[in-house]
């Protein structure tokens, strides 16, 4: 037996002295772990394409298991990768050769705040039990991304995701209160004793959890903003001349401070697909505690819509949206695949000025490439200062296509003053344009990811990685 495969034996039993039967290197289920939901991955996996495997996965339960973990990676120089749901798009959690650390087993509620208005939970938790929870006590966290069936708390912080209730509500970084993080190096960073609803002292280094995307540590615990279940709702559509005419209004909107939880504007490629509509529309939904607050944002979306020349269609879309909007990555996968097809997603942000560019540029240099079938787009995650187009690609089922596509893409949000990623994050999918993307503060990222990580094995190879030149 050779040294390398001695010390990965020894490894492997201190692993199991630390977490017991929650362990496993049984092949088949190292092949789960090998790859998230990167439409590149689930493309090699479906020709039989060999996948980087990971060696382990151990379930730990306690934020004491998970010290102990992260200090045996420590000592065996072997690295570790936190894993929640595994519904990353960008090939962020898998790593080869590297110790699972599946944060699932920690999953639990700790503490729900009824008159400070805050919920306390273990990072494993699944969003959608945690919602399922909130809402058996009359409060909801209306963080409620697309992969709500599949995403847990630690790996929505880590990659800094978004909601479809956004607009209204705010992205993660917005609910997050605190953070408690086991660091790449075995350090720990506790809760707050109390929960503070802002404070002024310092940097918050435990912020940069938000987006490090399992390069700096584990998130154990967090701490999020609830709210009670808005008691009044009112759903509508619009039709518009042009997408463009939608974002204007959509900008009207926001500056008026309307505020909808959800605005969607479809454009008509798009709506055709999910409602047969030939036309580009919009979908709100405005949710409001009071009943005169709600009629009053009503009466005033319908002033702009109207003053906007758009023409209100009703409640129906909205319904078929709620009911469909799980599925709607399974819906396109049985349309494309027996054509020979395969899809992926790019969503941006950018500012008003820009926005319209963005869409048209993107639509029109991504469709003319050799391979490419479809460009699809909706906007959706709106700010004072603009918001984000979510392109859905279709095309030939090839690798090559594939990296066409996306070298078009960030190319033309990069020239276009566009962000690479509103919501999905970098991964190994996005790592190349980062640098592109950030400038300068990806030096300081390295030096940050250096001081929690001086072993260089939380999440290795992705883009936070440093070389022992650049530190
Ligand atoms: C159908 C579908 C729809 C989606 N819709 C949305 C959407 O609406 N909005 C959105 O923002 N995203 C969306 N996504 C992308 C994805 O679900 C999110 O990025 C989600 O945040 C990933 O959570 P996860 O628990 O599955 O993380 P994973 O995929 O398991 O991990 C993602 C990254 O986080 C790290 N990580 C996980 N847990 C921890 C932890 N405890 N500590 C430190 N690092 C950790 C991992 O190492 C990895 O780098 C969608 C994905 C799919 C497949």
């Amino acid at each position: 037996m050779s040294e390398r495969s001695i010390l990965k034996e020894d490894f492997l039993k201190r692993v199991k002295i630390i977490v017991g039967s929650r362990f496993t290197d049984d092949p088949r289920i190292l092949k789960v772990y090998s790859r998230d939901f990167w439409p590149l991955l689930t493309l090699r996996e479906s020709r039989g394409d060999e996948l980087a495997m990971p060696l382990a996965v151990a379930w730990p339960k306690t934020v004491e298991e998970v010290t102990s973990l992260i200090k045996l990676c420590n000592e065996f120089k072997i690295p570790f990768t936190p894993y929640g749901g595994g519904s990353g798009v960008t090939g962020a959690a898998p790593c080869r050769d590297c110790l699972v650390i599946d944060v699932k087993a920690m999953n639990k509620i700790i503490e729900l705040n009824e008159e400070d208005m805050y919920v306390t939970v273990e990072s494993g938790i699944m969003i959608k039990k945690l919602e399922e929870y909130l809402n058996s006590k009359g409060y909801t966290i209306r963080h409620i991304p697309q992969s709500f069936p599949e995403a847990v708390v630690g790996g929505l912080i880590a990659t800094l995701s978004t909601g479809e209730y956004s607009t209204k509500y705010g992205g993660i970084e917005d609910l997050l209160l605190d953070i408690e993080v086991v660091t790449a190096d075995g350090g720990f960073i506790p809760l707050r004793e109390k929960i503070v609803p802002r404070t002024s002292t310092g940097p918050n280094i435990k912020k940069l959890m938000l987006g490090s995307e399992g390069q700096l540590g584990v998130i154990t615990k967090a701490t999020l903003k609830i709210f009670q279940i808005p008691e009044y709702t009112s759903k509508n559509t619009f039709v518009f001349n042009s997408f463009e005419e939608a974002l204007a209004a959509a900008r009207e909107v926001m500056l008026l401070g309307l505020q909808p939880a959800v605005l969607r504007i479809y454009d008509k490629d798009e709506a055709a697909l999910r409602f047969n509509e030939d036309r580009d529309l919009a979908i709100f939904i405005i949710e409001e505690w009071s009943k005169a607050l709600l009629d009053a944002k009503e009466s005033e979306l319908r002033m702009v819509m109207k003053k906007r020349g758009a023409l209100e269609i009703g409640e129906e879309y909205v319904d078929s949206w709620l009911k469909k909007r799980f599925d709607v990555i399974s819906d396109v996968v049985k349309l494309v695949v027996p054509l020979g097809l395969w899809f992926d997603t790019i969503e941006t942000a950018a500012t008003w000025s820009i926005l319209p560019k963005v869409y048209r540029e993107f639509k029109r240099e991504v469709k003319m490439i050799k391979g490419v079938n479809s460009v699809l787009a909706h906007a959706s995650h709106f700010y004072s200062t603009g918001g984000c187009i979510y392109f859905t690609i279709v095309f030939e089922a090839n690798e090559e296509v594939y990296w066409r596509v996306w070298e078009k893409a960030m190319d033309t949000l990069i020239k276009n003053g566009a962000t690479i990623s509103h919501h999905h994050g970098i991964g190994l999918l996005r790592k190349k344009w980062i640098e592109r993307e950030l400038g300068e503060s990806l030096k300081y990222l390295k030096k940050i990811k250096r001081l929690f990580d001086p072993n260089n094995i939380s999440n290795p190879g992705k883009f936070m990685e440093w070389e022992s030149s650049e530190a």
